[in-house]
């Protein structure tokens, strides 16, 4: 690879940072949120959580019908 294309894939990695979702720590929900405004997380009791999409499934969490309704 060209040095000349490092900056550029950089500043990529900047752009593009791993998805973040947010989560409620109450032990009732079972869904990761794509915005912390989501109606789903006003039920929510206990901390909101924001971590990466990745960690959010390993967890157990789903993607929330609201946020990722197609
Ligand atoms: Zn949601």
């Amino acid at each position: 690879m060209s040095s000349a294309l490092l900056p550029l894939v950089l500043a990529g990695l900047l752009l593009a940072p791993p998805a973040k979702v947010y989560v409620c720590q109450g032990s009732a929900s079972y869904a990761y949120h794509a915005t912390d405004r989501c109606e789903g997380l006003a039920w929510c009791t206990k901390t909101v959580a924001k971590l990466p999409r990745a960690q959010a499934e390993k967890l157990g969490r789903r993607p929330c019908g609201r946020c990722y309704r197609r």
